[in-house]
């Protein structure tokens, strides 16, 4: 019995100061404990009130430690049971600056970056919470891309040899979508490794990521035809006929190649490992599916909104292919500008502001 994928809320309903903190500041405000925390992320996960995750039924008891019991199936649930959040030992409070920092940076943030702004925990402890974040990236059940979509496969460089997910030459063979908007410019990206460029493999991406009927535009690879079948419409580009470069062929994904790896080699500086390199193609594409959102403060409930739809990463899956070890020792942390706890202590809760 699968729970249906939640819809979520148009950005146009959500509004900056009642439905996300508009800044920094608000967040400190919004947020003066775990507690705090906990309430946001219950109003993210049941808006309409609590339902089990277990046996979909809303009846219940509140339990004295806040937990929820189902009065159907008896089991008790927290919030943050079967989330990202899952049995964390490290504060919400935590979590929420790193969830600000994310998304609030442009080109968000690497582990090392991260561990430095929160002063808390190691580097491993950074790069962990920042691998749960990328998984909240991935939207269950999110809209398929539609209309005219550019397709192609890219390699990527740089990245240090992986047990898995190794093209030729230990570069990483990547799949491209990306929607071509009209008169001009790009809609949302999908990215995911593949093993190869047969006909079966490119068939099985387009089938997950773009609906049926839309207009695929590749090159000339022998792949194509037998890939797209008869659930779309082809518009094959033959590049070596045309003798056009190929980011005058396929635009979109000659853009995102380079907006990506211009940020592995960036935010990231290339220490980007092969074996969780999908991670940061989830992360990529959901900032750049986002590019456009007018307020980061909206990236931040996203980020949350989906983390609690999610299921856990367990730790130990992150350690079978763990965080590179650092070569150089971290900076030092200026402990008086960042592990001071949110002051300003609040009881007003706006996101409630709904139910009055
Ligand atoms: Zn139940």
């Amino acid at each position: 019995m699968g729970m249906p994928a939640p819809t979520q809320t148009p950005a146009s309903d959500l509004r900056a100061g009642r439905d996300y903190p508009p800044s920094y500041a608000d967040l400190r405000a919004w947020f003066p404990d775990d507690a705090a925390c906990l309430d946001y992320l219950e109003w993210l996960r049941w808006p309409n009130g609590f339902v089990c995750p277990r046996c979909e039924t809303p009846g219940h008891w509140r339990m004295g430690d806040g937990r929820f019991w189902c009065a159907s199936c008896q089991r008790r649930v927290s919030v943050t049971s079967g989330t990202i959040f899952h049995r964390t030992r490290i504060p919400l409070m935590v979590w929420f600056a790193a969830a600000w920092h994310v998304t609030s940076a442009k080109n968000g943030v690497s582990a090392k970056t991260l561990h430095r702004l929160l002063g808390f925990g190691s580097y491993q402890t950074a790069w962990a919470m920042l691998h749960r974040f990328r998984a909240a990236m991935v939207r269950p059940g999110r809209d398929p891309l539609t209309g005219e979509v550019e397709v192609n496969e890219i390699f990527i460089g740089g990245v240090r040899p992986g047990k898995r997910g190794r093209g030729a030459e230990g570069k990483t063979l990547v799949a491209v979508a990306v929607e071509l908007l009209r008169p001009k410019g790009f809609g949302r990206c999908r990215l995911r490794i593949i093993p190869d460029t047969r006909a079966p493999t490119l068939r099985a991406f387009l089938l997950d990521y773009v609906s049926p009927g839309a207009v695929i535009v590749t090159d000339g690879l022998s792949s194509y035809p037998e890939a797209i079948g008869d659930d779309y419409l082809h518009k094959p580009y033959v590049v070596a006929r045309s003798g056009d470069p190929a980011h005058v062929a396929l635009p979109g994904v000659h853009r995102v190649a380079s907006l990506l790896k211009r940020w592995l080699l960036g935010t990231h500086q290339g220490a980007v490992e092969a074996d969780h390199l999908q991670a940061y193609l989830d992360e990529f594409a959901f900032r750049f599916n986002r590019r456009k959102a007018e307020f980061r403060g909206l990236l931040f409930r996203r980020i949350l909104e989906q983390a609690v739809q999610v299921k856990p990463i367990a730790y130990r899956v992150l350690v079978m292919a763990p965080a590179p070890k650092l070569t150089k020792p971290l900076p030092p942390i200026n402990h008086q500008a960042h592990t001071s706890s949110f002051a300003g202590a609040s009881l007003v809760h706006p996101w409630r502001e709904h139910n009055r």
